[in-house]
């Protein structure tokens, strides 16, 4: 079966960590709208936190989780771009070095379940970041991965990928998630148009 989205699973594994999960917020939550704060260090407390984002983000599934989204307002990103699940990425601080050329790619998000959308961005990145052992590092990214980076990177700016549409269609996203929220209802069930 092909990949229903880019930021979900066919397939997925566990890390095999015992890790308790993290909430998830949603769309349109103002928490999701705050700037994170840069991590001053790498201490057991924050690779307690990746674990667990981790382990967050491959039982959701998907393949990118930013702090943000389980809101922890800090500067910490995962993401695994790998067919086998078996390539968890840290990104702590993670800064744009580089980037060009354009590329558009259909994205989704954990936190606007239901929804994606074909989205504009550049296509090879350069970013610099600290990783979970605490050492900084450069990584050069394209395809899947450089998306997935920006797409990640614009959570701790408070950004979503539905600020790349246009009004109308993300104000119709907003309110068919702001249904699904108060009435419970099944997302698969929900009309495009409100
Ligand atoms: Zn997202």
């Amino acid at each position: 079966m092909p990949c229903p989205s880019l930021l979900e699973f066919c397939n997925r594994n566990r890390l095999g960590l015992t890790v308790s999960l993290l909430d998830i917020l949603y769309y349109p939550d103002s928490q999701l709208r705050r700037n994170a704060a840069p991590v001053d260090n790498v201490d057991g407390k924050m690779v307690s936190l990746i674990d667990q984002m981790l382990e967050t983000m491959y039982a959701a599934p998907g393949i990118g989780l930013a702090a943000t989204q389980v809101n922890i307002h800090q500067r910490v990103v995962v993401i695994d771009v790998s067919e086998e699940n078996d390539t968890p990425m840290t990104f702590i601080n993670p800064e744009i070095l580089l980037s060009e050329g354009v590329g558009e790619m259909q994205e989704g998000c954990l936190s606007i379940p239901g929804v994606y959308e074909t989205v504009k961005r550049s296509e090879q990145i350069k970013v610099a970041a600290i990783d979970r052992e605490g050492n900084p590092f450069e990584l050069e990214a394209d395809g899947l991965l450089s998306v997935c980076i920006q797409h990640e990177i614009d959570h701790l700016n408070g950004k979503l990928f539905v600020d790349y549409l246009s009004p109308l269609k993300r104000n119709r996203i907003r309110k068919r998630l702001e249904r699904w929220i108060r009435d419970g209802a099944d997302l698969d069930e929900l009309p495009d148009r409100p």
